[in-house]
């Protein structure tokens, strides 16, 4: 593909960041396979007289660990308008460099609707479970305990997990100013933990069950802890 292609696209969060399958390099494949029973070394064949494909990698790679990388077009998956935009900006006659990256280079709460309403000192006293909560719709998911991720995630979806009145998972990676997205979420939901001393501040994170998948749910393969823990 890189020797066919003018422009190389790392297309969505899988190819930009490592994607929900990187969180498999915490274990490392053999331990993977063994899990689900796969023989990681066998090339299979999708149909039978069909071309086998190769078997498992060690660990999963963004796209830009394996060939060199033009832009990028984030999310989980990219949102229509924003394909839509990179693609007539790829399409049109060059004047200028194109974006490395098709979304805005701003935090999700700068464009969020709620903006208005987030406290920076949120002083959040439990992390609570979306399911088990009455979420207000017109009110920061955050000041009211549920980890959404926009302070430190890069905008360009509109908004529209909060829309739903869901939290922001973090699909469209950092923003370039952050080297890790995972060490940035944790600063982030860090400054906004309330409690004055460990027993209060452990209180309010005892909601939180699994860190490494909710702050690296899509960038452990790009972060600083990729080759310690694969
Ligand atoms: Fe919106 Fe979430 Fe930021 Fe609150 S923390 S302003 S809900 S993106």
């Amino acid at each position: 593909i890189r020797r066919k292609s003018r422009s190389v696209v790392a297309f969505g969060a899988c190819a930009h960041l490592g994607g929900v399958p990187g969180l498999a390099n915490q274990l490392g494949m053999e331990r993977v396979c063994d899990v689900v029973g796969a023989d990681r070394e066998r090339a299979v064949a999708a149909e039978p007289g069909q071309p086998k494909v190769p078997g498992i990698a060690d660990r999963v790679r963004t796209l830009d660990q394996v060939i060199p990388v033009d832009h990028v077009l984030p999310g989980c998956p990219p949102t229509p308008s924003a394909f839509g935009a990179a693609l007539l900006s790829l399409l049109a006659p060059q004047t200028g460099p194109t974006e490395a990256v098709f979304a805005l280079d701003i935090a999700l709460c700068d464009e969020c609707p709620r903006k208005a309403t987030r406290r920076p000192d949120a002083a959040i006293a439990e992390i609570r479970r979306i399911q088990w909560t009455a979420v207000r719709a017109d009110e920061c998911l955050l000041n009211q305990g549920i980890l959404c991720l926009g302070p430190g995630t890069r905008s360009g979806c509109g908004a529209a997990c909060i829309n739903a009145n869901m939290p922001c998972t973090g699909c469209f990676g950092p923003t370039s100013g952050a080297r890790d997205h995972g060490a940035k979420l944790i600063s982030a939901t860090a400054a906004a933990i309330g409690g004055d001393d460990e027993d209060a501040i452990r209180a309010a994170l005892s909601g939180l069950t699994d860190p490494v998948g909710s702050f690296y749910r899509y960038s452990l393969p790009n972060s600083l802890l990729r080759g310690r823990m694969a």
